[in-house]
Formats: C-alpha cells, structure tokens, sequence
C-alpha cells in the first residue's frame, strides 16, 4: 500500500510492535494512548518462544535479554508434592536453545517503545478514544485531551486497545464476557530467601481446580538494574475479590493456607503486611468472526481476549503486529490487508481459544471432579512422547492447528 495515515489506539504489546513495524514501511503512524505515560504497571508475563522468535523478527530481542529471566520448562504440582505439569521447551521437535522469557510488562513495554522511538511517528498520550466512525474514505477518531473533544481522520485505525476494549466493530463481535475467575497478584524483589524460586521455571502449585498458585521469576524492570523480581498469581472467583481491595479480608488464614501449600514462599508471605498490596486481575474471553472492515482492524487482546491459563497473551500480540505489518505491505487496500492477516492468524487464534476454553475450568473452576481428571490425565500425557511435545508445541505458542 503507498502511504496511509495509521492510528494505532492503545500503547500496550500489540500497538507499540505494530505502530514501530508500520512506522518502519513509511506509513505515517501516530499512537493514541489514554495513560499519560509508559510507567512500571502491570504484573510478569512469560513470552513464550513464539512471542520471542517476534522480538527477534523485530531486532528487539538483545535488548530484552537485558531484562528477562530465562524459563525452560512450566512446573506443577499438587499440595501433596504430586507433579501434574512438566513441560519442558525441550521436548520440542526443534527443542535445543529454545527457551521462554519471564519479563516485566514494563520492560517489555519499554524494549518495544525504544525500538518505536527510532521511526517516525506522532504520539498522543493521555488521550482516551470514545468512537471511532468510519466512511468510504477514511476513519474518524473521537478522542478527550485536556478535558477537551477533538476529532481526527485517518485512511485507517488499528484497535489495539486490550480485552476490555469498547472500539472494537460491534458487528465483528461473536462473544465477549467476563471470565468467573482471575487472580489476585503482586510483584516482589527475588531475594535470597527465595532461592529455591530463582529456578528457570514457571511453578504452580494446585490443590483441587479451586486453588491455585503460580510463581514467575520476571526478570527487571528499566531503571532497576539490580533488581530481579518474582510474580506471584493467586486464582480466585472474581466475586471474592472485594473483600481484599477494602481490606476486610483475613490475611493471616490466607497466608497460612499460603504456607501450607508452599512452605518456601514463607519469606515472602512475611513481606505482605495488607491485603490491598495484591491486585486484582480479570480475564475475558473474546471472539470475533473476523478481525478487520473497512478502515478499522483489531489485534492484540482486543482481538482475542482469553484466560492467561496458557500464557499467550503477549506473545499472540505480537505475532499480530508482525502478522498485520506483512499483510499491510503485501495488499493494495485494507481489505486485503484483513483478509491476509486472517488466513495467516486465524489458524493459531482459533486453536488457542478453545484450548483456552477447554482447559481453563480444570485450572480455575469448583466444578466436581475437573482437579481430579487433569490430577489423572496430564501425568500419564507426559508420558507418551508425542503427547508431550505436542503439549510443548502449545505451550510454545507456535500451533496452527489442533492436529
Ligand atoms: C495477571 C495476568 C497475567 C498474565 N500472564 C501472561 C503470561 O504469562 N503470558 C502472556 O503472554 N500474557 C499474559 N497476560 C496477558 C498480557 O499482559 C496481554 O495479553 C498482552 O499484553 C496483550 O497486549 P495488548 O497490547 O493487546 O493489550 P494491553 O497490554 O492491555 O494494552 C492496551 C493499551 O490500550 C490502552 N487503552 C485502553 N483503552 C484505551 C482508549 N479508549 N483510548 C486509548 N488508549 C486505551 C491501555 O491503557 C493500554 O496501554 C497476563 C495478563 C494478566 C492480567
């Protein structure tokens, strides 16, 4: 396509990567972002090798090895010490060298900022977009600055503004709600007394589908050299979330079910003095039936909310800009850029949806018996050579299709 005038609405993975891969073809990119700036929000992600084979695509991943903790293998096991998830990256096909990142949202928000800052490119912080109308000709972008309305056109508009977004096209929208479940989270410094967790794993704890733990080792943040941090997730219905944001909630029971479940996380447990210092995170579940009309387009989370139970979420996003970018510079107009991002992702966005769905209540629900049938079958897949590398293909983010 010659040059569009491209607004990207949202400054998270996805619209950072793709305004810097369209801002590098030319196009005359501008980022409209409702928080005032970049800051260190948000909790460790894993980029899975399929989201780092991006950042490599990009020329992006030196500089996140500055900050990411290196991950081989996802690490589960029951309270009684049952190990239910072991998988290894290297029991890929191709499983040599290939490892995942646990990283900061902020630093890998940061790695594609600075990649973003060597194109051309406007940037509207602290402007929060309300509608978006389209016609023939162009898109009309209706943002708040400043407490003021302005309205601004552009030949297209990417929707990159994460799971809750309201701008993405009505009429492409299949299905969109609220999971039951999230997880409370925090953030700490990795110390010493936490040794055994500065391992190259994802580990999670489980007891039942009701009780979940996770623990991500993630790496640094820019501006804090020194400081290698560890995420910690702890599942719950979203409806039990309140208590623990107004602070009537019983923390000394929590942390001794904590204990008890994983007496090495004890250290930790001490540093939290209040409820409030965990927040909440909710997952939705979005699908659409396609993912661009007209002059507007959807990627990232906007585009495929889904629980984080197989931690993709960044990684897809960032297949999206590379995806959208391509499809860009192969079509003459914005229809066939669509229709190309589609046949290259609609394969890989459809297969981690329903294994999302699929798997997600044998991790997070109350459900009779989901505990038990993931406790009974995930140990014996292990075992059988094909079943484990192709639950490391999902796990690596690189499946196109169920078989
Ligand atoms: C607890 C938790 C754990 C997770 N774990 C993982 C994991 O292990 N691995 C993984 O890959 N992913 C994980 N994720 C998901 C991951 O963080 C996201 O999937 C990923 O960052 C997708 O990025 P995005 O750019 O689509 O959306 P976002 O990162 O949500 O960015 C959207 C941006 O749009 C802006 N915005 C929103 N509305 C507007 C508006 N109206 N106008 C202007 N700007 C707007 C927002 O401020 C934000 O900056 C996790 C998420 C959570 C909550």
């Amino acid at each position: 396509m010659k040059k569009q005038r491209i607004a990207v609405i949202g400054a998270g993975t996805a619209g950072l990567a793709a305004a810097m891969l369209l801002g590098r073809q030319g196009h005359d990119v501008t980022v409209i972002e409702r928080a005032e700036a970049l800051t260190a929000v948000g909790a460790g992600i894993l980029l899975q090798p399929s989201g780092i084979g991006a950042l490599a695509e990009f020329g992006c991943l030196d500089h996140m090895l500055q900050y990411g903790h290196r991950v081989d293998a996802l690490h589960g096991q029951t309270r009684s010490g049952r190990v239910i998830m072991q998988v290894e990256y290297a029991h890929l096909k191709d499983g040599r060298d290939i490892f995942g990142l646990g990283v900061h949202r902020a630093a890998l928000c940061h790695v594609l900022d600075t990649a973003l800052a060597g194109v051309s490119h406007r940037r509207w912080f602290a402007c929060e977009v309300n509608a978006i109308e389209q016609t023939a000709s162009e898109a009309v972008v209706s943002f708040q600055r400043e407490g003021q309305a302005h309205r601004e056109a552009f030949d297209a508009v990417l929707v990159a503004n994460g799971s809750a977004s309201k701008l993405r096209p009505q009429a492409l929208v299949r299905y969109d709600r609220q999971y039951p479940w999230g997880a409370m989270w925090l953030v700490r410094p990795l110390t010493a007394s936490l040794a055994s967790l500065d391992r190259p794993h994802l580990q999670q704890r489980y007891d039942g589908s009701a009780v979940m733990l996770g623990a991500l080792p993630t790496g640094r943040v820019p501006g804090d050299a020194g400081t290698q941090l560890l995420s910690l997730f702890w599942s719950l219905p979203v409806a039990d979330m309140p208590p623990w944001q107004s602070g009537h909630f019983d923390l000394a029971t929590w942390k001794n079910q904590v204990a008890a479940l994983w007496p090495e996380l004890s250290p930790l447990m001490g540093s939290i003095q209040s409820a409030t210092e965990l927040l909440p995170a909710t997952y939705r579940d979005v699908i659409l039936s396609r993912w661009g009309a007209g002059r507007i387009g959807v990627i990232g989370d906007a585009a495929h909310a889904m629980s984080p139970q197989l931690g993709q979420g960044a990684n897809m996003a960032l297949l999206d800009a590379s995806a959208i970018a391509r499809a860009v510079a192969a079509s003459d107009d914005w229809e066939g850029a669509w229709a190309r991002f589609a046949s290259e992702r609609s394969g890989s966005i459809r297969f981690y949806q329903g294994m999302s769905r699929l798997l997600t209540p044998l991790f997070q629900s109350r459900i009779t018996g989901a505990g038990f049938v993931r406790d009974l079958a995930l140990p014996i897949s292990h075992l059988v050579p094909w079943l484990r590398q192709q639950m490391a293909e999902t796990v690596s983010g690189r499946k196109q299709k169920w078989l």
